[in-house]
């Protein structure tokens, strides 16, 4: 039985009042839930609200070294940090990371005892081209070259759907989650049932209900709507209801 999982992605937004609105409401937040704050954060949120779950939203592949402006998974967890993303499509995009690095980054996370939330997902070309399954296959195979399948958690998210209001529907994105439950049925069928799979993309209240319904999506990756807990609170609502 998995368990449901609701992860907020902050990107480069909120502060420590945003914190303390969640803090305050967390005990209705009901489903698991972690936050991921922009890195600089998690230290004062630890200390100032030491029930949040925390997580950060990238990690440095490195441990340390001559690296200007990096964080390391170890530097990550001693802030507070559970959960990494890794993997983001922003990530991938405006930073180039390419599957080799996002590999590296899961393997350094997972040394450092901190959670990967892998992020894999076409691009609307790839899903216009019919490539969507290979372009998710070719992203596991890669990403999770290295991983111990024991410790991670898995979130399928459309590029064509972040920040744009579009939304897989609920039969696309669930067809995508077997998918990686398949793929990971390959590799260890015990694990693969109990690997947390998310959906992100636009998941908004009103349809959150419909995506966490499907049988293998276990919560969400929330980045626009996590900036209003209200709004946060009514699909965290939704994946308690599932
Ligand atoms: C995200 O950034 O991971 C995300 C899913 O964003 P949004 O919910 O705004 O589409």
């Amino acid at each position: 039985m998995r368990q449901p999982l609701v992860i907020a992605n902050w990107k480069l937004n909120g502060d420590l009042e945003l914190a303390k609105a969640f803090a305050e409401r967390w005990s209705s937040l009901a489903s698991k839930v972690a936050i991921c704050p922009p890195a600089v954060f998690l230290s004062d949120c630890k200390r100032l609200f030491p029930h949040l779950v925390l997580g950060a939203q990238n990690c440095s592949a490195e441990q340390s070294g001559a690296f200007t402006g990096e964080l390391s998974a170890d530097m990550l967890a001693s802030a507070g940090a559970d959960y990494v993303l890794i993997g983001h499509s922003e990530r991938r995009a405006l930073f180039h990371e390419s599957d080799a690095l996002v590999a590296r980054k899961v393997e350094a996370a997972q040394n450092a005892g901190v959670i990967p939330v892998l992020c894999v997902g076409e691009t609307l070309e790839q899903r216009q081209a019919g490539a969507e399954a290979s372009v998710i296959i070719a992203q596991l195979e890669a990403g999770l070259a290295q991983a111990d399948l024991s410790r991670l958690v898995i979130a399928y998210e459309p590029v064509w759907a972040i920040g744009t209001g579009e939304t897989a529907s609920p039969d696309q994105a669930q067809e995508i989650h077997a998918l990686i439950r398949g793929w990971l049925k390959q590799r260890n069928a015990s694990l693969a049932e109990s690997i947390q799979l998310l959906y992100g993309g636009s998941v908004k209240p009103a349809n959150a209900g419909e995506l966490f319904e499907q049988q293998d999506i276990d919560g969400g990756l929330i980045g626009g709507a996590s900036l209003d807990v209200e709004q946060f609170e009514a699909i965290c609502k939704a994946v308690q209801d599932k």
